[in-house]
């Protein structure tokens, strides 16, 4: 008998996979597969909510192809034939899987052949029937998407029905590197966006939290001018996921941050609606 999955428990070496995890999560409400295509812990930013121990800048390794496909395989018939749901203790009503997600401990995007694992993931699902009634979801701060190898990967994505959720916590520079510890410049950030939305269903993902000037209101506003931008630049946005930090940041601005309660994040989602979009909350 193991532990049982809680949305709080992201412990990623749970299966003692490599690569696949399962999540019970809050979003989803149900069984998330994760798949981590950054085993060391390498993201090419440093949010000052990550929740990756040990986080290092960098790119993720190359895929052992053959290791990933078993495991996703093993898990799968595991989860769907097998006693996952019993050993982990699952709650009946959250015993189906919601998504397959390629989550990382660090940037998904940055692996070497890309489409060749996206292609492989949505293969698997298909097999064992995941499709329609599961979602495929990358992911993603990004930052990559101006390169042709991630743009292949989105591509193949699509012709899995998959969808991306694109990161955005800050709508300036000077925003971004305070909460992200990147450099984007604005018109990179569009242009990225730009891109992603004619290659594939996109969601925009917000993270609100309370640290220094990060999200004063003069931030906020210039996150709706940017919303506003996007929607006269008639790009296709799913969505607006917005949600504030609900776990342990590794990082060591940890104890200055500060989640944003409900109410604040229900208003501001009301002033994103006000503007045409549709807003997802998760408190
Ligand atoms: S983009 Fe994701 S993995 Fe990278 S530092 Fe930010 S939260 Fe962590």
């Amino acid at each position: 008998m193991q532990p049982p999955l809680t949305p709080q428990d992201h412990n990623r070496q749970i299966e003692g996979m490599t690569y696949v995890y399962p999540v019970m999560s809050r979003r989803a409400g149900g069984l998330s597969i994760g798949i981590n295509f950054n085993p060391n812990n390498a993201c090419n930013w440093r949010c000052i909510y990550c929740q990756v121990p040990d986080l290092q800048r960098g790119s993720a390794p190359d895929i052992n192809f053959t290791q990933l496909a078993d495991e996703l395989q093993r898990f799968l018939d595991y989860v769907l034939n097998g006693s996952f749901y019993s050993d982990f203790q699952v709650q009946p009503a959250h015993r189906q899987i919601k998504d397959i997600a390629i989550s990382g401990n660090g940037e998904s995007t940055s692996v070497r052949e890309f489409a060749r694992a996206i292609q492989l993931i949505g293969e698997i699902a298909t097999t064992h029937g995941l499709f329609p009634g599961c979602r495929f979801i990358l992911i993603s701060n990004g930052s990559l998407i101006h390169h042709s190898a991630t743009q292949q990967g989105l591509k193949t994505l699509h012709q899995f029905n998959g969808e991306l959720w694109f990161k955005i916590d800050s709508a300036t520079a000077a925003g971004r590197k305070l909460i992200n510890n990147c450099v984007l410049s604005d018109r990179q950030l569009l242009d990225n966006l730009t891109v992603a939305t004619g290659l594939c269903t996109t969601r925009i993902q917000t993270c609100m939290l309370h640290y220094q000037e990060a999200w004063s209101e003069q931030e906020q506003q210039a996150y709706l001018d940017l919303l506003s931008q996007i929607k006269q630049r008639q790009l296709a946005i799913a969505e607006i996921l917005l949600y504030s930090v609900a776990r342990q940041s590794f990082q060591p601005e940890a104890g200055q941050l500060k989640s944003v309660d409900i109410d604040t994040l229900n208003a501001f989602a009301n002033r994103i609606r006000a503007i045409g979009y549709s807003v997802k909350v998760t408190p």
